[in-house]
């Protein structure tokens, strides 16, 4: 199936597979695969580092100038801190658990939309999050709601640390998750909603084989290929 050079965005709440989905839409059609949250993640793990958050989520203003001197950007292993490869850093609970509230500062949102459009400037790419289709890229060709009860979305992301050795409470993973939802649905500065020419995709009771029996055939609907 020839895919023309669009950007595909994939938003929703946590946990719902978006980057399980997202990287395999890029393997089906050659797409370049970009994680959004990673950068906000990025964010979080610098913040922390430099004790630019405190443990009750107070975040110093200084912040904001430190910013200049952070590069963030994905190679092969994943995301990296200059030099650094941080991919295993910025997916521990600690930073899943400060990410929201660094998400939600205007000029953070400011610094990592920037880097998404300069990364997404020559299409084809797939880009999950939680305002791409919204904010980022609002003329996104495709663009894809997911969600997933929250009971599936929890297993799933405690599923994925245990397989990481990670040992959480489970209900630690779904409180962090409900956090992040309420916090990610009711920011100012873009809040994660549905953009109205979103298709929404439930897939709890899906298999990924489905999901992307579905994506096909949305865009063969759309742009009338085989
Ligand atoms: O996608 P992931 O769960 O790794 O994202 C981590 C956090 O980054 C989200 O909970 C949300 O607070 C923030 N985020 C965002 N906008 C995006 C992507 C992620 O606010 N486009």
């Amino acid at each position: 199936m020839k895919v023309p050079d669009i950007i595909i965005a994939v938003d929703g709440y946590s946990s719902t597979g978006k980057s399980t989905f997202a990287k395999l839409i890029a393997k089906e059609f050659d797409f370049l695969y970009l994680d959004s949250g990673a950068l906000y993640r990025g964010v979080t793990l610098f913040a922390r580092e430099r004790k630019l958050i405190s443990a009750d989520n107070v975040i110093d203003p200084a912040l904001e100038g430190a910013l200049a001197s952070l590069d963030l950007h994905f190679g092969k292993e994943g995301t990296f801190m200059g030099e650094r490869c941080i991919e295993k850093d910025i997916r521990t609970l600690e930073v899943s658990s400060q990410v929201s509230p660094i998400a939600a500062v205007p000029y953070v949102r400011a610094f990592v939309d920037a880097k998404l459009r300069e990364f997404g400037e020559k299409g084809r790419i797939v880009m999950d999050g939680r305002d791409i289709g919204t904010t980022v890229f609002p003329d996104a060709q495709v663009k894809v709601f997911m969600t997933a009860s929250e009971q599936v979305r929890a297993q799933r992301r405690y599923d994925e640390m245990v397989a990481k050795g990670e040992t959480p409470a489970f209900e630690d993973v779904l409180a962090n998750l409900r956090e992040r939802d309420y916090i990610d649905s009711h920011r100012e500065t873009s809040p994660l909603r549905r953009a109205a020419d979103a298709f929404e995709l439930d897939n709890s009771d899906m298999s990924l084989t489905e999901e992307i029996a579905w994506i096909r055939g949305l865009i063969q609907g759309k742009f009338g290929i085989l």
